[in-house]
């Protein structure tokens, strides 16, 4: 029997983590993120702690975050700020392009953003996502994993024992 066709193994995941207390996102390997979880999370920018621990992880899944909840989501790992400015650029384009009267050129530009829009869109995978932390891991899914939902978000609730590991250290 042959066997079947080994799937090209996915880039090493990576892992993107809050500070608490200044919000400033960190994005590591999740190897790296793994280790600095044990041995006592603390922020790059302001150094203060956190109560993250390693994550449980079975092989692409994710089992636990490293706030220890087990609430995830998934969305679409899309590039915002490049959106972002190509629509404002598009969108400028476009005004100009109106205010010279050349109201066609102004529709073919909209349309060519919304069409290159949609490409990407459909050319993006999906991150997992803690409705706890936002913690964010990439190539990492969650078996239960649902979009994002409010409801959802309101019963997790915000995690404060997070925090709560800064004033023991104090
Ligand atoms: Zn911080
Ligand atoms: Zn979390």
């Amino acid at each position: 029997m042959a066997s079947a066709p080994t799937a090209t193994p996915p880039a090493s995941p990576e892992v993107g983590i809050y500070c608490p207390h200044c919000s400033d996102l960190t994005l590591h390997p999740l190897a790296r993120v793994q280790e600095s979880c044990a041995a006592g999370w603390t922020c790059y920018r302001c150094g203060k702690k956190a109560g993250y621990a390693p994550a449980e992880v079975d092989g692409t899944e994710l089992k636990r975050c490293v706030c220890g909840k087990q609430d995830f989501y998934r969305q679409k790992d899309f590039n915002k700020p490049f959106g972002l400015i190509l629509a404002v650029v598009a969108f400028a384009a476009s005004f100009l392009l109106w205010a010279f009267r050349y109201g066609w050129a102004a529709f073919v530009v909209l349309f060519g953003l919304l069409g290159l829009d949609l490409l990407f869109y459909r050319m993006t995978g999906d991150i997992t996502a803690c409705y706890a932390c936002s913690a964010y891991y990439r190539g990492l899914t969650a078996q239960q994993a649902e979009s994002f939902d409010h409801e959802t978000e309101h019963h997790v609730g915000p995690v404060q024992h997070l925090l709560d590991e800064e004033k023991k250290a104090d």
